[in-house]
């Protein structure tokens, strides 16, 4: 593994690209060449430093997806930064509790959320900068009179590159620090199980404030200088208007389904795709048979967490098999854990753990907790219950802290959504455990329609086919649409906090 700054290796990769485009607009008109990529971040880079940043500083930025903010993500890095990027929905209240925690040095945003962020950064001690606009005090201002030549900061594999907040989807968001080192070799891992060749043109469509469209789609399509398409944000037209001379597209699981929506999405749509890849949630094993039906492809499943960015994938050559993640990464350890920390069995269920030098160095500010987090032999505990076959194929059954525990037996919700996701009339299930006055929790399923769906007890009756009598849901609630976060996954706190009453609202 090499000491030096993550960037110093991208640059490399950049300079061999020269005039080639970095990056393009959707119609195909070039936004960036890589040769002006690498003289804009490093005017960038010499703007940070005039303003104060220095090496080991953390930088906020709460930014909407441009260019402007991959240049900023890249200046961070070259000027020895944390990078800390945030989803530009987050309210002031919520930015209160990041720049609490994270106490970065700059905080930039656009200039519209100036009136309401610059405030709260000073309250901090931080400076704030707009990104954009034309005053002489932003730092697009500032960068176009400033010098391209910058002098890469010198980092070594453990110096913290960036600062990600977990989505908090079970808890508490918590700062996972992410290394050179980790985003170098996980980067460099994909690079190769996906067979990245200098052909390759990656379609971009995913935010890139979250682990995935920043470090896994940008890292690993800059290792190779490969072209990007920039879409600012994922749009069903967009994306077919693209797809037709893309190679590669990244995407969680709703892209897929509302792809499929559309009678575009065929294989005329996908002639030159080889890749389509899907993570970040769980992809239905019926939205994998419907692409493959629809396009030829089959779309290679992958998992992964802020935490530790990838941790495996379905390969490249070989067979996909839906509903598993595929094989751990090149140099990634899994093992299945019971609660003791015993490693199990293959085909015996326990929590995933990890180790590999893409596992980060520890949560922001919770040192005196490492060993809720991390075993003494360095394994981090994912808090994602899995099964790894005997081929060495692991399947995700859903976090931990969703497990329901009902009379004193465990139920695995996952078990029962796959169920009730097959049936005819249901879009999409969630299943969560809500206080029981007798039970402690007990079981509930919450479903979207699709036409024909059956009625409650018809559902239950279904289940009761296949599930002991513990599993089943004694409810089954219909929505109009699952709350998700901005990666697609349903957010099952809000659930359980929505139908907190279910038992106790019974007569
Ligand atoms: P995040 O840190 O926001 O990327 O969320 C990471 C979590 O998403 C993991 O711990 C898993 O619970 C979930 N996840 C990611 N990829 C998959 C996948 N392919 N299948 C099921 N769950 C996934």
């Amino acid at each position: 593994m090499s000491e030096e700054n993550l960037y110093q290796v991208f640059d490399r990769c950049f300079a061999l690209q020269g005039n080639n485009t970095a990056f393009e607009a959707p119609g195909g008109s070039v936004l960036l060449t890589y040769e002006d990529l690498r003289l804009t971040v490093g005017r960038f880079a010499n703007a940070l430093s005039t303003q104060g940043l220095r090496p080991g500083d953390r930088i906020a930025a709460q930014l909407q997806k441009t260019l402007g903010t991959v240049v900023l993500y890249l200046a961070a890095l070259k000027a020895g930064a944390v990078f800390q990027p945030l989803n530009p929905a987050y309210t002031p209240v919520e930015m209160e509790y990041f720049l609490a925690d994270a106490r970065p040095a700059m905080v930039v945003t656009s200039t519209l959320k100036e009136t309401a962020i610059a405030p709260l950064a000073h309250r901090f001690g931080a400076r704030h900068l707009s990104l954009d606009g034309i005053e002489s005090g932003s730092l697009a201002a500032l960068a176009t009179t400033a010098e391209s030549h910058h002098r890469t900061c010198p980092r070594v594999q453990n110096d913290l590159a960036g600062l990600l907040y977990t989505s908090g989807t079970t808890g508490r968001s918590k700062g996972a620090m992410l290394t050179h080192g980790n985003l170098l070799s996980n980067a460099q891992a994909l690079h190769r199980i996906w067979g990245f060749v200098p052909e390759d043109i990656l379609l971009h469509a995913l935010p890139v404030f979250h682990v995935h469209g920043l470090y896994v789609a940008l890292n690993t399509a800059f290792l190779n200088g490969s072209r990007i398409i920039w879409l600012e944000r994922f749009d069903v037209s967009d994306v077919l208007g693209e797809l037709p001379r893309s190679t590669i597209f990244m995407g969680v699981p709703t892209f897929y389904s509302r792809l499929l929506a559309d009678p575009r999405f065929d294989r005329a749509a996908c002639r030159s795709v080889r890749l389509l890849i899907s993570g970040s949630a769980p992809l239905l094993p019926e939205t994998h048979a419907a692409v493959f039906e629809r396009t030829g492809h089959r779309i290679l499943e992958r998992y992964g967490m802020t935490e530790a960015g990838m941790i495996a994938s379905n390969p490249l050559d070989g067979e996909r098999i839906a509903g598993t993640v595929g094989f751990p990464l090149p140099g990634v350890e899994v093992r299945i854990a019971g609660p003791d920390g015993r490693a199990m069995e293959p085909g015996e269920l326990g929590v995933i753990e990890i180790r590999g030098p893409n596992v980060f160095a520890g949560y922001w500010r919770r040192e005196q907790t490492r060993a809720e987090d991390f075993r003494a032999d360095g394994f981090f505990m994912t808090g994602d219950i899995g099964i790894m076959d005997r081929d060495g194929r692991l399947s995700i059954l859903g976090r931990a802290k969703d497990l329901i525990i009902t009379g004193g037996l465990n139920v695995y919700p996952r078990e029962i959504e796959q169920l009730l996701d097959a049936l005819p009339g249901i879009g999409e299930a969630a299943v969560i455990g809500v206080p029981h006055p007798d039970f402690g929790e007990g079981v509930i399923a919450v479903v979207t329609a699709a036409s024909g769906l059956p009625d409650e007890m018809q559902i239950i009756g279904e289940l009761a086919k296949r599930l002991a009598g513990f599993k089943l849901p004694k409810r089954v609630y219909v929505i109009d649409e699952m709350p998700r976060n901005a990666m697609g996954k349903i957010q099952k706190n809000e659930l359980r906090r929505r139908f907190a009453a279910a038992f106790s609202a019974q007569p």
